[in-house]
């Protein structure tokens, strides 16, 4: 049962909150859409990313993302987890591409994030300067393993996948996942404004849906994950492989709960529109009541609907 959460006009519970707190990132990935955001130099401190949690909180949501750019880039990242975490979520969790991990791993759990989940394409050192354009394959595996060994649980790999470039490396990403007892999700690669002939899309863009089949049948167990947009996730000999594709799924969008804050402080009600954000962040600046930012926050919901039918 879902009690003290609001919903939207499609009766999808808002559960989960994800902000970006920054554009700024140390990689620059081939496909990145840099989560479909403009970009903004007047980052959230700490304590208006504390105060738009409470209202998050307020609202029934139960977990946070932080996102970026890269969130680690923020030399700040510790205070704002310190912060958000003080309002007891039930799941805090960061995406990175944990090249500062290994540097911050410790000072992150111990302020409260409960997990990570780092981008991690390939173990190939060419194939991730190809798609990273940075040598810093080392440093994101030192911090993956950081984090598994200071107990943030779970750790996840997000891998993109691409063709030609990494098909033929997720049995051994698979296994280095096992190894660690990591996660792995599988992601399918979207268009991305970044890229902005289509060519991109054609020349790398690999459906999921063979490797789905080939999951299917050597599974141990599937589950579908209701809340996490009917994600799929197989598990394979004490390992576990999660697919994650946004696009064209309806399902995707009948089970979001999920709201997102852009960099700039808007609220952003869906992934795949930028024509309908809420402008929070000012509202927070002009110390407006608790109330007020609560109807602000309901404004964003009230703009939800399924971009997919
Ligand atoms: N810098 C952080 C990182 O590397 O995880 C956080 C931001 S990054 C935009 C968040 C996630 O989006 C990463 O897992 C990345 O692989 C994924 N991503 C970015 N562009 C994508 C695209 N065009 N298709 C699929 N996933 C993408």
């Amino acid at each position: 049962m879902l009690e003290n959460v609001v919903k939207d006009k499609y009766e999808r519970p808002i559960l989960s909150l994800r902000i970006t707190i920054t554009n700024r990132c140390n990689e620059n990935c081939i496909y990145c859409h840099h989560d479909g955001m403009v970009s903004s130099k007047n980052e959230m401190t700490p304590d208006e990313l504390y105060t738009i949690s409470k209202i998050a909180k307020k609202i029934g949501v139960r977990k946070i993302r932080l996102s970026g750019g890269d969130p680690l880039v923020r030399k700040d990242i510790v205070e704002i987890v310190e912060k958000i975490a003080s309002l007891d979520f039930k799941d805090i969790s960061l995406t990175t591409n944990g090249v500062l991990l290994e540097k911050y791993a410790q000072g992150l759990k111990d302020a409260g994030l409960d997990r990570v989940n780092v981008s991690l394409d390939t173990l190939n050192r060419d194939t991730y300067k190809f798609v990273t354009n940075k040598d810093y394959l080392e440093k994101a595996k030192a911090g993956i393993l950081k984090a598994v060994e200071v107990g943030l649980y779970p750790v996840k790999i997000n891998m993109v996948i691409m063709k030609d470039i990494n098909t033929d490396e997720i049995k051994d990403m698979f296994y280095f996942c096992k190894e660690h007892g990591i996660i792995l999700q599988l992601i399918e690669l979207i268009e991305s404004e970044n890229c902005d002939d289509d060519k991109f899309n054609a020349e790398y863009h690999y459906s999921l849906d063979s490797i789905e089949n080939k999951l299917a049948d050597i599974a141990d167990n599937v589950r579908e994950r209701k809340f996490m947009q009917g994600r799929k996730k197989y598990y394979i000999n004490d390992g576990e492989i999660e697919i994650v594709r946004p696009v064209d799924n309806s399902k995707f969008c009948a089970n979001c709960s999920r709201l997102r804050i852009t960099p700039d402080g808007k609220i952003k009600p869906c992934l795949l529109r930028n024509d309908n954000l809420v402008e929070l962040i000012s509202h927070v600046r002009n110390g407006e009541s608790e109330e007020q930012l609560e109807e602000i926050f309901m404004n964003g919901i009230n703009k939800r609907e399924p971009y997919n039918t």
